[in-house]
């Protein structure tokens, strides 16, 4: 690993639900060819191995025999401290979108302590916002008025990008961020405490964690930041606990007093 530039061993591709099988083969080729190995595939629509290989060609064989594949995207991602989605389409929740060079950028530093993932969405639909939650950022590679590029075409742009970038700087190396696991374990139990304290309407919590996300996000939460927040909803159950229950002694002692 060179200071710096990516440490692309820290880096992977993540094609989710892709549909046609050529496109998995292609986007192994560019990756080889810009020095990245590391391939997930999510639920694809066909995982036609010849398919495959024909469009890898014996170029990047390799990379075809190492993918890892999920069932779902958490699952692809969840080990990673930085995971960047890429889109076509603007607008909506697609608002913080930078471009390829600045995205490659920012992974200098990142990639020296942080697991990565660059997350491509089907063919058809692309990424849905759902799917978009999980990221903490999002790439758009400019285009003239047809945005939407070749899923395979889109990933040799990224990885490109990747394998060009440079730095002079020194000492850039950004600390370990919170995996999307320990963010997902802190997001679920944040969202418990908040309905039970009655912060958030147990008919709709999502849009208020929707917004605690976003707010989350933007600050890129520390894996030890994320344990003080833990240990903060861990201490407040505790004290409404220990409170209900002295309320209920003291109610019992009040009535045993009265008999
Ligand atoms: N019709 C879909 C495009 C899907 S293309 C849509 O409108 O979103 C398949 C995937 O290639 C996208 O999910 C994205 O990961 C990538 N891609 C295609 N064009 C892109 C662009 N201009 N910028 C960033 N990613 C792009």
């Amino acid at each position: 690993m060179s200071p710096g530039r990516v440490n692309r061993e820290k880096v992977r591709i993540v094609l989710h639900r892709p549909r046609f099988p050529e496109n998995i083969g292609a986007a192994a080729r560019a990756m080889r060819n810009m020095g990245l190995r590391r391939l997930a595939v999510v639920a694809p629509e066909n995982f036609i191995e010849a398919r495959v290989r024909m469009m890898a060609t014996h170029v990047a064989g390799d990379v075809v025999d190492a993918i890892a594949r999920f069932d779902s995207l958490a699952e692809a991602v969840a080990d990673c401290g930085y995971v960047v989605g890429t889109t076509a389409r603007l607008g909506g929740e697609r608002q913080a979108v930078v471009s390829p060079p600045v995205m490659a950028q920012r992974l200098i530093a990142i990639s020296r302590e942080n697991e990565v993932a660059l997350v491509f969405g089907p063919e058809d639909r692309g990424l849905t916002n759902q799917e978009i939650r999980l990221c903490h950022a999002l790439v758009n590679i400019p285009t003239d008025a047809f945005s939407s590029l070749n899923l395979a075409q889109a990933v040799m742009v990224m990885c490109y990008e990747v394998f060009t970038a440079r730095t002079t700087k020194e000492g850039g190396s950004s600390p370990r961020l919170a995996t999307r696991h320990e963010l997902d374990g802190m997001y679920a139990t944040l969202r418990d405490i908040l309905v039970r304290i009655s912060y958030i309407n147990p008919e709709n919590p999502d849009y208020w964690m929707n917004r605690l996300r976003r707010f989350f996000t933007r600050m890129q939460l520390r894996a030890r930041e994320v344990s003080i927040i833990r240990g903060i909803i861990r201490q407040v159950e505790w004290y409404a606990r220990k409170n209900f229950e002295d309320g209920l002694k003291e109610g019992r002692r009040q009535a045993a007093g009265e008999e």
